[in-house]
């Protein structure tokens, strides 16, 4: 993005500021819920053709289009680059090449190093060979391949549950089993933090939502203990390993919380499996606990699995109810079986080299003692996938990446809305394949970069 200098005295730039104080003065005065709000703002009689406004039907018009327009502008007058969409020209490891030239890569969930190992590759090469590239229908029409049954059976005896289900999306996992399994005489209870699949699918579910403190499990009891007996079912969501802040749930408590309110729990393991516990099965090993006192494990494939799409691992009643009903499997195609003898591959390797999961869980701790003596701010992180080193402001936070790009090391930031503002971030995916050395060169260089932004441009 170049910058486009003296856009504040430029008119167009007025009237996006202008539309979007307007909008914001119409949010604040507005304390109703958001169904009211809506009916509120529908106009009782039809407007004549003429009066209709062209943001109620040109795109370029709409408000959210014209709120990304005046943050590109801003973002333009304040010099800042897009650190998004960067182009990669290999596998993204440890290491990764932008522009023809060898990065330190930090951005990429490529939790085990199994994306790029050649025997993954093989897997998906001979199911594509043997079966197309795609399983061109829902499973329930065209059928299912070998592939889907060996990860999803892989899936079931790694967690030591019965079943498992895989469905082309992780997020549409999440949307679609939130929204098959609760209705609108039901009760969603998820983590402040938690991610915006899980969100979609509880407003998707017309239960009624209530997000708590995070890791509150107190607070969750406390709230289960008032209202438990005006909802038919209840789930209780929370993430494995946290993905913005990289922090574990406690799962435990969680355990004892849902059997004493008969509630329903929902673990997303989308940045734990391969992560937690000592042979990567996730909270469960990390906790101890039995995996059946988990109601329904959810997981993706994007990342320790190096394909695509999420799982649902429970009892067979689950993946029954699933695999007949749930509008994301039913209504989509089943997952191409190169992704899924993908998969199913990096699972069966996981699990013959455990000394994968225990190079990643060293490197995230090393990651965070050295950060924590650096003086960076790592926030709440467990030190195990996802360490964030918060640095206060959003323009802060995108400035910082775009220098480290320049010195070679990738890492993205996280801006507000993602995260509340003042608690911008630079956020590392630590994976098995970095070494210490990266590590060490990888907090040495933010640490320098971070003061020398920070000396010339101030917090924000
Ligand atoms: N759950 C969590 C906790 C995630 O972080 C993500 C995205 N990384 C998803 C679900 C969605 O997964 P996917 O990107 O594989 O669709």
């Amino acid at each position: 993005m170049s910058s486009s200098k003296g856009a504040a005295s430029n008119p167009a730039v007025e009237a996006l500021l202008a539309r979007a104080r307007a909008r914001r003065a119409s949010a604040n005065t507005n304390d109703a819920t958001t169904s009211d709000a809506i009916e509120a703002a529908v106009p009782t009689a039809a407007p004549a053709p003429g009066d209709i406004p062209e943001s109620s039907y040109l795109i370029e018009q709409f408000d959210t289009y014209q709120a990304l327009k005046l943050q590109k502008v801003l973002a333009d007058q304040a010099g800042l680059e897009n650190p998004f969409f960067r182009m990669h020209e290999s596998v993204a490891s440890a290491t990764s090449v932008i522009d023809g030239e060898e990065i330190l890569n930090f951005a990429t969930y490529n939790y085990a190093d199994l994306n790029g190992h050649p025997a993954v590759a093989a897997a998906a090469i001979d199911a594509i060979r043997r079966y197309g590239v795609s399983a061109s229908a829902s499973r329930l029409v065209s059928g299912e391949r070998p592939p889907h049954r060996a990860l999803e059976q892989g899936l079931a005896d790694f967690y030591g549950v019965d079943d498992a289900v895989v469905l082309v999306s992780g997020h549409a996992t999440n949307v679609t089993t939130i929204s098959t399994l609760l209705g609108p005489r039901d009760l969603i209870v998820h983590d402040r933090l938690i991610h915006n699949s899980i969100y979609e699918g509880a407003r998707l579910s017309g239960a009624q939502r209530r997000a708590v403190a995070h890791n509150d499990w107190r607070a969750i009891d406390a709230l289960l203990a008032r209202e438990r007996s005006r909802f038919e079912k209840v789930l209780i969501v929370v993430e494995g390993v946290y993905s913005m802040d990289g922090d574990i749930a406690p799962l435990d408590k969680l355990i004892e919380v849902k059997k004493k309110h008969k509630a329903l729990l929902m673990v997303d393991e989308a940045h734990a499996l391969g992560v937690l516990g000592r042979t990567g099965k996730g909270a469960a090993e990390h906790f101890g606990v039995d995996p059946k006192d988990v109601d329904i494990w959810m997981g993706t494939l994007s990342k320790t699995l190096s394909g695509c799409g999420g799982y649902i691992a429970g009892c067979f009643e689950l993946v029954e109810l699933m695999k007949l009903t749930a509008p994301g499997f039913v209504f989509s195609v089943g997952m191409p079986p190169g992704i899924a003898a993908a998969s199913a591959k990096a699972l069966e390797i996981l699990q013959e080299e455990p000394e994968r999961v225990s190079a990643l869980q060293a490197n995230g701790r090393l990651f965070v003692e050295l950060a924590k003596a650096a003086g960076l701010d790592v926030g709440r992180s467990a030190g195990y996938s996802v360490v964030p080193i918060i640095v206060g402001g959003s323009a802060l936070a995108a400035r910082l990446s775009t220098a480290l790009g320049k010195r070679g090391l990738n890492v993205q930031p996280i801006t507000y809305p993602a995260v509340e503002e003042g608690e911008a971030r630079l956020r590392f995916f630590v994976t098995s394949a970095h070494t210490s050395q990266q590590i060490k060169q990888a907090v040495q260089t933010v640490a320098e970069t971070l003061a020398e932004l920070k000396a010339s441009h101030g917090d924000g």
